[in-house]
């Protein structure tokens, strides 16, 4: 049994509650045992017993974390939401315990196998980046800083989410374009007003469809100036609470500090990969552009330029113009049974792997679940928890419910979706549902395909942050093309997904493409930009107008401060260019497939074998050159972007 939660009836929460407190008193017996050991220092008597620690709390923490956003029992997400707290305050005391560190250090790995070297030096690295070998007034000052970090970062989140604003609309007529749902939604009321929101369900819709340009544009500036001023100075300190953090610890920035363990490595890599990927994408923007202002000045023949709250609303009315594809029709081929059975035999072609039922206690009836076999052998099991209901988390995400360690636990994932199906398997999908569909199910084939490890910490996707979205960000290209897209989508009638579909459905997809990336390159700069410096003098507005201006096609609109509200400037820190790496790594690892086969057996299990098997026993730098035979290229990227843009 995985865990007490999985069972029904009564006593569950209580069973689930010993375990937890067991698998607490477990890790930290292990903790304190190391911290004052006194004989030898060796892998047997310190690197094992941490491996173990690590394995007992990272199982604990998995289940926590996924009982907390699904299971129907509110007394047992009560206990999985405190169960992490607590795990997050023992992970943070060892740390920061300097016994342990000096347990550590002397053990002497010089005989041992790669793996053991690299685990040492991984361990020790996170040491030292979490400042336990500093002075004991600086170690304090470390800790006061974390605590005050902490608490910025929530401060920052939740005056963006309380402070919603809004636009008063007097006529219906300023309505015109939207869905006819969204209007019946929105009538007047007993005053004759229509009031829009910043908040997502009103404003997506409005900037995209809503004909009045000057109440879009009305709506653009209140969405633009959430938690402006407040979070001015809230991100501010942040800046220079990070920044004195990064000092303490012996870096120059926090930028330095937080590329090290990143695949880019350093700064400078940041920097020259934002500067080339906006001019490999510029031509493709400029020409994007060129088509949004001649559409513009059909509406306004005297307009000069496309202002940034236009650009939604002019790219959708090209692709409903340009592209025509048939939503309804489009959907008529995405029964969820069969894209779930297709998703199966994709995985099947590709790897030659296979699945069955797993006979197993869930926490849901309608969550499914199953084992993956290579040949005759089980190599991990996975639970399909894929419909909505109440209380449960409202997006799409793989959770990893335990890491595979060789010999001693198998890996096991949930993919937790909202997807319609529940009750009737031929219900239809979005076809950017099934897109999440892969998305996700790439992440779990992941989790599982690393799960042989000799140590926890490298096991399943336990891979630099900058690189872990790019092989499911590259299993994306298959429900983009006609042939594998086949597998998925069959409508009621048998027939599958014409391939002239699927060309206006990409036609219509990469337009903007240009833009959007220009724009992408917009932010990334900027998160470097406050991280890599001194942020004592740093003025926010302008060093942010200065650099839209140098790298978007879109110019900075008056009297918006987007700072105050941009999460991911705290979020990612100053690795917001995490995004498009990946995608740029992505596109260059689906080189081997486009050439050789996107079904190829071969081209596939040397992606498994080099790419998803290693976790992260190896950087991820090295795992695409193993897989490509050469180092990793932007060039492949630019060259799907320098595609000419094609419009009648
Ligand atoms: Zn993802």
């Amino acid at each position: 049994m995985i865990s007490a939660a999985l069972a029904y009836g009564d006593g569950v929460a209580e069973s689930y509650r010993e375990e937890c407190n067991q698998e607490l008193s477990q890790s930290e017996k292990i903790f304190r045992q190391l911290e004052k050991l006194d004989g030898a220092k060796t892998i047997e008597s310190v690197l094992l017993p941490m491996n173990e620690m690590e394995r007992i709390l990272g199982n604990s923490a998995s289940k926590a974390s996924l009982f907390y956003n699904v299971h129907p029992s509110q007394e047992v997400r009560d206990i999985a939401e405190n169960q992490q707290k607590e795990i997050t305050k023992l992970y943070n005391e060892i740390s920061l315990s300097r016994p342990l560190y000096e347990t550590c250090k002397a053990v002497d790995v010089s005989q041992a196998d790669a793996q053991t070297k690299r685990y040492l030096e991984y361990t020790l690295r996170d040491f030292r980046r979490s400042g336990v070998d500093q002075p004991d007034k600086v170690l304090k000052r470390i800790k006061e800083l974390n605590n005050e970090l902490t608490e910025l970062d929530q401060e920052f989140s939740l005056n963006v989410r309380q402070d919603v604003r809004s636009i008063t609309l007097t006529s219906t007529n300023d309505l015109a374009g939207l869905p006819e749902d969204y209007i019946a939604a929105h009538q007047l009321d007993e005053n004759g007003e229509i009031k829009i929101t910043t908040d997502y369900p009103d404003y997506i819709p409005f900037s995209r469809y809503a004909k009045n340009d000057a109440a879009r544009l009305a709506l653009y500036k209140e969405f633009k100036n959430r938690a402006n001023p407040t979070n001015d100075n809230v991100l501010k300190d942040i800046l220079i609470k990070r920044y004195e953090l990064a000092n303490l610890i012996g870096y120059k920035n926090y930028a330095e500090y937080e590329t090290e363990t990143k695949m880019v490595k350093n700064v400078p890599t940041v920097l020259k990969f934002i500067d080339d990927v906006e001019a490999g994408a510029r031509p493709r923007a400029e020409a994007e552009y060129a088509i949004l202002l001649k559409r513009l000045q059909q509406i306004d023949p005297a307009a000069t330029e496309v202002g940034d709250w236009q650009k939604t609303y002019l790219e959708e009315l090209i692709r409903e113009e340009q592209f025509n594809v048939d939503a309804k029709k489009l959907r008529s081929y995405f029964q969820f049974g069969h894209v779930r059975d297709g998703i199966f035999k994709l995985t099947t072609a590709l790897y030659g792997v296979t699945f069955r039922p797993w006979n197993t206690p869930v926490w849901d009836p309608s969550v499914q679940a199953y084992e993956l076999l290579d040949g005759d052998t089980v190599i991990g099991r996975f639970y399909l928890d894929l419909h909505p209901r109440e209380n449960k988390y409202k997006h799409a995400a793989h959770f990893d419910m335990q890491a595979g360690l060789s010999g001693r636990q198998l890996p096991i994932s949930a993919l937790i979706c909202n997807f319609p199906g529940k009750d009737d398997e031929t219900e239809l999908m979005e076809h950017a549902q099934v897109e999440t569909f892969l998305h996700e199910f790439g992440h779990l084939l992941h989790h599982l395909f690393s799960g042989n490890q000799q140590w926890i910490r490298f096991s399943g996707i336990a891979t630099e942050r900058d690189f872990v979205e790019a092989p499911s960000q590259m299993l994306e290209e298959w429900v983009w093309n006609a042939e594998t897209l086949k597998m998925l989508a069959m409508n009621k009638e048998g027939q599958t997904i014409p391939p002239e579909m699927v060309k206006s459905m990409v036609a219509a997809k990469e337009f903007g493409t240009g833009l959007f990336v220009t724009h992408q390159m917009f932010y990334a700069a900027t998160s470097m930009a406050i991280y890599d410096c001194d942020p004592v003098d740093l003025n926010l507005a302008k060093t942010m107008d200065g650099l839209q201006d140098k790298y978007s096609m879109f110019k900075h609109v008056p009297d918006t401060h987007m700072y105050a509200n941009f999460g991911h400037l705290v979020g990612y820190g100053s690795m917001y260019c995490t995004y498009m790496w990946s995608q740029v790594i992505a596109k260059d690892m689906f080189t081997r497939f486009d050439k050789e086969g996107m079904l190829n057996k071969k081209t596939a299990g040397d992606y498994r074998t080099f790419v998803l098997s290693p976790g992260g026993s190896k950087d991820a730098a090295d795992l695409v050159e193993d897989f490509l035979g050469r180092p990793y290229s932007f060039a492949p990227f630019a060259a799907w972007l320098n595609q000419p843009v094609e419009v009648k």
